[in-house]
């Protein structure tokens, strides 16, 4: 099989002029309010690629933590983030602790300064077929597709898992009119998931299990997009195997260096967006 692996690398060669583009157009610094309740190192690690992105463009990241808090304290800061017209974003890192109520944090968030698409305001717009921002996973996996450029209309896509970050919007956006694949969202309690990602024209997978995905799973021709980040024995790897997978798929990205590459960025991406929003 004639396999194209599409790196995070190559398709930001086509985000990032249209991110620097965006920020030509502001005459001030775009600034990206972190928050993160608790201390969690894998929220810390995110942020600082996050923070590593931003400084690339010159937004400015401001980071609040808390040790232990309640959801009424963060509620009050998102408030105050929400009346600040210099904040162009709000991002609370997550799994957030025990205690804490993501539903109250994530309403609280103004739907224009939401720059990962968690408000259900912004998810009902993905729905509705009008998105005016996509979760940043989701619309790193936008990307990818773009850049490889197959038609979509039609096409079997199959993604694995249901997460609201991922795989239901996911799932939106590639129904929308416009986009026309026809969508199957399998998550773990899916029976005969083998026979159903097999009829697969695009496989997304983003369960979070370590080499889910085998050669079994997959048809010759298949894209292939693993958007999974797990560690396993300290290394970074994917939901598929991909090694096996590769020889079979027309277009497969790896992990890392794939879809991951790219969150980061589309996140600077729907911030510059964001001013626009509330011209
Ligand atoms: P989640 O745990 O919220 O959801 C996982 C989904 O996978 C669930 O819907 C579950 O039903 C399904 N699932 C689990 N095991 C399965 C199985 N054996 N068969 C079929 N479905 C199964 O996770 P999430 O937040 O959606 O993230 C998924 C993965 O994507 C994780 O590895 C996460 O680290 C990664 N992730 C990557 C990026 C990125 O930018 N690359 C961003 C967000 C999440």
């Amino acid at each position: 099989m004639n396999t194209t692996v599409v790196t995070g690398d190559q398709v930001l060669t086509q985000l990032i002029p249209r991110i620097t583009q965006c920020m030509e157009g502001l005459n001030f610094t775009p600034k990206l309010a972190t928050l993160m309740v608790g201390d969690n190192p894998s929220i810390r690690s995110y942020f600082r690629s996050i923070k590593k992105v931003a400084q690339k463009y010159g937004i400015e990241v401001i980071e609040l933590t808390w040790d232990v808090t309640d959801t009424e304290t963060v509620q009050h800061t998102i408030e105050q983030l929400n009346s600040d017209i210099d904040i162009g974003g709000i991002l609370i890192g997550e799994p957030l602790p025990k205690g804490i109520d993501r539903t109250a944090l994530v309403e609280t968030i103004s739907p224009t300064k939401d720059v990962d698409c968690m408000h259900p305001y912004n998810l009902g717009l993905l729905m509705a077929g009008r998105p005016r921002v996509l979760p940043s996973t989701v619309g790193s996996v936008w990307e990818i597709l773009q850049f490889i450029g197959v038609p979509l209309t039609g096409k079997r896509a199959v993604i694995i898992g249901r997460s609201l970050v991922v795989g239901k919007p996911l799932a939106m956006l590639l129904l929308q009119k416009g986009v026309d694949a026809t969508v199957t969202v399998c998550h773990s309690k899916t029976e005969q998931l083998t026979d159903i990602t097999r009829e697969a024209d695009i496989l997304i997978v983003a369960a979070g299990k370590p080499h889910l995905i085998g050669k079994e799973h997959v048809k010759r021709g298949t894209i292939v997009i693993d958007v999974g980040i797990n560690v396993v024995a300290g290394k970074l790897v994917g939901d598929v195997k991909f090694d096996e997978v590769c020889q079979l798929a027309s277009y497969i990205t790896p992990v890392p260096g794939g879809v991951g590459k790219v969150t980061t960025h589309y996140l600077m991406y729907n911030l510059v967006k964001s001013y626009e929003h509330r011209r």
